[in-house]
């Protein structure tokens, strides 16, 4: 990283040649809303740039490699992980240009699309045609494709359906030394090669620039049933979980709140959450309408058989979209109480969870902190949220030990540093922990044989 230079002015005459000049900017406000993303961390680029094609893209990053400045792929900058944010200068490559969806497939089930399209636009326009693009992010309003296929994204379905990843069929890279490649294949089935496509997709914009993504695509299942179940205790709450798996229903969701959580919703949307639960669990089943209806019976009883204290099921759509407007209001709710709010996303078996939730409670115990918990519990996708204030540098003192532990507890039951945020800036530090001194290596290695001159995107992912 030390060896990349700034941007002379022969430098920047040459981008504002490949991308025009008026798609090339050093002004100060352009350069500041590409410095931050959706974490604390921040960083500014000396020029940002807005190709139009890969071949753009292409020339770019040849004369990063020739000049030896940084480039760093952006989306929306949504991010939770710092993975966007430009710490070694140079220029921020924004793809917000590249926005068409370019074919939807029905008979081969595929969507192909150019990285700057936005989430939701591509579940809207294949939803007319009766089909489904599953993974759905919380920012899915913002984010686009290219940053939810660079950090595999993950999404309230992603108990049945996944995560983006099992949607990635096949994509144009630009690589950082700038040849353009392509990975994957039409068919659903292809054995062809190393499979670039999985090393591609969470690669945080760190080995490639995709320029374009052939997504996968379901149909549309036929109907769903909602349910909000209410616990006194969160260890009925956590079995119950287990109990729905074991009994081979696989909920399309499957999400949890704790007691902080519920209490906030609440203060903020008054959606009639019961304030004294330990626990709610907001549960999903799609499919055919028998289908559907008889897991949503059993999911029922298996409540009722676990001590839930109160189960109730959606009449209607409506009442639907208020459970719903609960979970989605989670992060917001949580956010409201203190100026700073650091949300986490440690990830154990979901067995584990009750382990995992007792242990952030005794580290919030520990460093006098408000975190409230909510998550994935089908995925085991806890999203520990500390409520702190940024300016207070005693607390972020005590903040910062906290996150150190509940990475520490959960690799300690077989989790993971992150379930789908990413490692960018903020987790790199941890990343041995989880595979060792040796697995790093190995990792870098590849980043080398595909980098040589570290120009993509560097600072990310290793410390
Ligand atoms: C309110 C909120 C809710 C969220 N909910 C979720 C959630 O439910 N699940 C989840 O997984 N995440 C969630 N996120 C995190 C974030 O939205 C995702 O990581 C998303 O995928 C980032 O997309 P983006 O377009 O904003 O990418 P950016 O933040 O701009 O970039 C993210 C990374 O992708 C790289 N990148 C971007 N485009 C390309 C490209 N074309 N080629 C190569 N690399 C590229 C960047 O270099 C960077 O490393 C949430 C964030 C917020 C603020």
């Amino acid at each position: 990283m030390s060896a990349l230079v700034g941007l002379d002015v022969s430098i920047r005459e040459r981008l504002r040649g490949i991308v025009g000049a008026e798609h090339y900017s050093d002004a100060a406000e352009d350069l500041y809303c590409a410095s931050y993303d959706a974490t604390l961390e921040q960083a500014r680029p000396e020029a940002v740039v807005y190709p139009a094609s890969a071949d753009e893209i292409s020339r770019i990053l040849r004369l990063a490699n020739e000049a030896g400045f940084a480039v760093t792929p952006r989306g929306s900058g949504t991010g939770l992980s710092g993975a966007s944010i430009p710490v070694a200068g140079g220029v921020v490559l924004i793809l917000t240009r590249l926005n068409r969806l370019l074919e939807i497939n029905a008979d081969d089930l595929y969507a192909i699309a150019e990285p700057g399209v936005i989430t939701q636009t591509l579940a809207d326009a294949v939803a007319k045609q009766g089909l489904l693009y599953p993974p759905d992010p919380g920012s899915m309003k913002s984010s686009t494709l290219g940053g939810n296929v660079a950090m595999n994204a993950g999404g309230l379905r992603g108990l049945k359906y996944g995560v983006t990843a099992d949607y990635v069929m096949g994509l144009e890279v630009v690589l950082p030394t700038g040849e353009i490649i392509r990975t994957g294949a039409y068919p659903v089935k292809s054995v062809s090669g190393y499979d670039m496509t999985r090393l591609m997709v969470g690669s945080e914009g760190t080995l490639g620039v995709f320029t374009k993504m052939v997504m996968k695509l379901v149909p549309r299942p036929e109907h769903c049933e909602s349910m909000l179940a209410v616990f006194a205790d969160m260890a009925a709450a956590a079995e119950t979980v287990s109990a729905i798996i074991r009994a081979g229903v696989i909920p399309a969701t499957l999400e949890f709140l704790d007691n902080v959580t519920i209490n906030c919703v609440e203060d903020f949307k008054h959606v009639g959450l019961p304030r004294s639960a330990e626990a709610i669990l907001l549960i999903e089943t799609d499919g055919v309408r028998e289908a559907a209806q008889r897991e949503a019976e059993k999911i029922v009883a298996i409540c009722h058989g676990h001590r839930a204290a109160e189960v109730r099921r959606a009449a209607d759509a409506a009442e639907r979209d208020r459970i719903w407007e609960a979970r989605r209001a989670a992060l917001s709710a949580l956010s409201r109480v203190r100026p700073t709010t650091i949300l986490e996303d440690a990830t154990v078996p979901r067995s584990r969870i009750p382990e995992m939730v007792a242990g952030v409670r005794k580290i919030a115990a520990t460093y006098n902190l408000q975190i409230g918990i909510f998550g994935h519990a089908g995925d085991g996708n806890l999203h520990p949220t500390i409520q702190t204030d940024q300016r207070d540098t005693e607390e972020m003192a005590r903040v910062e030990k906290a996150v150190d532990e509940i990475f520490a507890l959960a690799l300690s039951l077989q989790g993971t540093i992150t379930g789908e945020h990413g490692v960018g800036l903020v987790k790199a530090k941890y990343l041995k922990d989880e595979f060792g001194e040796e697995g790093v290596r190995a990792m870098r290695a590849i980043k080398r044989a595909l980098d040589p001159n570290n120009v993509l995107n560097p600072g990310k992912m290793f410390r």
